[in-house]
């Protein structure tokens, strides 16, 4: 079956409106709304830096689709993956509470 994109399931690169930091969000396909770090990192880095409420994800780019996030699944998803991934974007320390609705 041809893979065609669905363009919801696009992560849309953004800004975080608490702390400005480059971003990229996806509402579906998922469990929840992601909003994750733009910056790309190996799957070792990313996995490093998981946490309890804090996960990784597999971004999948192609020069024929737009970028999308992919659950990273422990056991299943090895550091050997050759994708980047990212990880759930959490403000600096000190940053001041929400201005205005997220997103
Ligand atoms: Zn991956
Ligand atoms: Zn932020």
């Amino acid at each position: 079956m041809p893979y065609r994109p669905d363009p919801k399931t696009t992560a849309t690169p953004g800004v975080c409106p608490r702390c400005d930091a480059p971003v990229l969000q996806q509402r579906e396909g998922l469990p929840y709304t992601v909003t994750a770090d733009a910056a790309r990192l190996t799957p070792d880095a990313a996995a490093r830096l998981v946490e309890p409420n804090r996960l990784a994800w597999c971004l999948r780019e192609a020069k024929w689709s737009p970028p999308r996030l992919v659950e990273v699944l422990p056991g299943f998803h090895g550091l050997a993956c050759g994708r980047a991934h990212v990880i759930d974007h959490r403000c600096p320390a000190g940053t001041p509470a929400v201005r205005g609705a997220l997103w």
